[in-house]
């Protein structure tokens, strides 16, 4: 990934000299597409991105067909991008400067208020932005003065751990990628992150979510030991007090929950499917700590067996994974059904914080690329 992305990084480079792609890829768009794509303010989720290589491919073809020089006569209908003579870029939108975010096809740019182009780092929100030459937001490896920055998928940059798909990385406070770094990172509640043989683990916690994904290759093959006595004690005093509990799905190897995820793309698409069905290598299922009880419908959230674990289950060691409330923490719709196992004294430490595991630990869950 590293070796990709500097070859990218090099070719971006070299391309940005020749032409500001971007923004006359934007100014090569029929009227009619750059306004049905008009900017929106840029929300967390921004996100769609195409893949560099294909970006720049795009501009490239372009390039060819398009005079260099680009000052238009700025009309009152005016729309797309016009040059200053001191250099800078903005955008009009018949007639009236753009500021802020926009989006131009899939890619997003950096207004200021009085409408210019930015470039390069950009503070925003509690976040730093690289936008390249030619304006566009960039995502995923970063190489500026010959460090490496990664920036999600959203275009914030990025500290600590990351995974971009391939594999682990660490990132200073200031962003920089430090080389082979395998000591501890401090989470925003003050607990230690670890990564050991590909797994993340947060004060000795195995973490699985959308931002620490497992290795393909984790795969303790069912429940452990540990998480079936614990079920099973829990199992028994549901059943002193009459009910029934019982898994429906337990673990799942990385191949079966990209079978799973891939279905439920089909059936919903995948912005729908990631709302409650993991990527493959995200999924807790993999752990061998988490599992499914009775029903994986919403209509078990009011049932006796749903009120009796939100009430109990952190005495057996489990915690409700993914609560009512959390999505935007979790990364998760509520699922009442979906226990995660944490030993004893932690679940009950998790419960009584009234937290989810991810406040509770001072972490993210969201997928930092696309
Ligand atoms: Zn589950």
């Amino acid at each position: 990934m590293m070796r990709r992305s500097m070859a990218l990084a090099g070719l971006l480079g070299a391309v940005a000299v020749l032409l500001t792609a971007g923004i006359l890829a934007a100014w090569m768009w029929p009227e009619k597409n750059i306004s049905a794509q008009e900017s929106s303010m840029k929300q967390g989720s921004v996100s769609q991105g195409l893949e560099e290589s294909s970006r720049l491919e795009e501009s490239l073809q372009q390039a060819d067909s398009i005079p260099l020089k680009a000052e238009p006569d700025v009309a009152a209908d005016y729309s797309g991008w016009a040059q200053a003579e001191n250099g800078n870029w903005f955008y009009y939108r018949t007639g009236e400067k753009a500021t802020g975010w926009i989006q131009l096809g899939t890619v997003w740019y950096l207004l200021s208020d009085n409408g210019a182009m930015q470039t390069g780092w950009q503070w925003y929100a509690g976040n730093w932005y690289y936008m390249d030459n030619s304006g566009a937001m960039r995502t995923g490896w970063v190489n500026d003065s010959s460090k490496w920055y990664y920036m999600d998928c959203s275009g914030a940059m990025m500290k600590g751990f990351i995974h971009d798909g391939n594999g682990w990385y660490y990132l200073d406070a200031e962003g920089v990628w430090q080389e082979n770094y395998t000591d501890a990172e401090v989470t925003s509640s003050g607990r230690m992150i670890r990564i050991e043989n590909g797994v993340a683990y947060v004060d000795g916690i195995l973490i699985a979510n959308k931002k620490y994904p497992l290795p393909k290759d984790y795969a303790p093959g069912r429940l452990t030991d540990e998480v079936q006595a614990a079920l099973a004690e829990m199992q028994q005093a549901a059943a002193a007090d009459g009910l029934n509990l019982y898994v429906v799905s337990g673990y799942r190897s990385y191949e079966y929950q990209g079978q799973l995820y891939q279905n439920y793309v089909k059936r919903d698409g995948q912005a729908a499917a990631d709302r409650y069905s993991a990527r493959p290598g995200y999924s807790e299922h993999q752990t061998g700590l988490a599992f499914d009880l009775n029903s994986t419908s919403n209509s078990f959230a009011g049932t006796p067996e749903a009120k009796w674990l939100a009430a109990h289950a952190q005495e057996y060691g489990f915690i409700i994974r993914y609560p009512k409330g959390k999505e935007n923490v979790t990364g998760y719709q509520y699922e009442p059904w979906h226990l995660r196992y944490l030993g004893k004294e932690i679940a009950q430490a998790v419960y009584d914080s009234g937290l989810c595991l991810e406040e509770y630990l001072g972490i993210a869950s969201y997928y930092t690329n696309e």
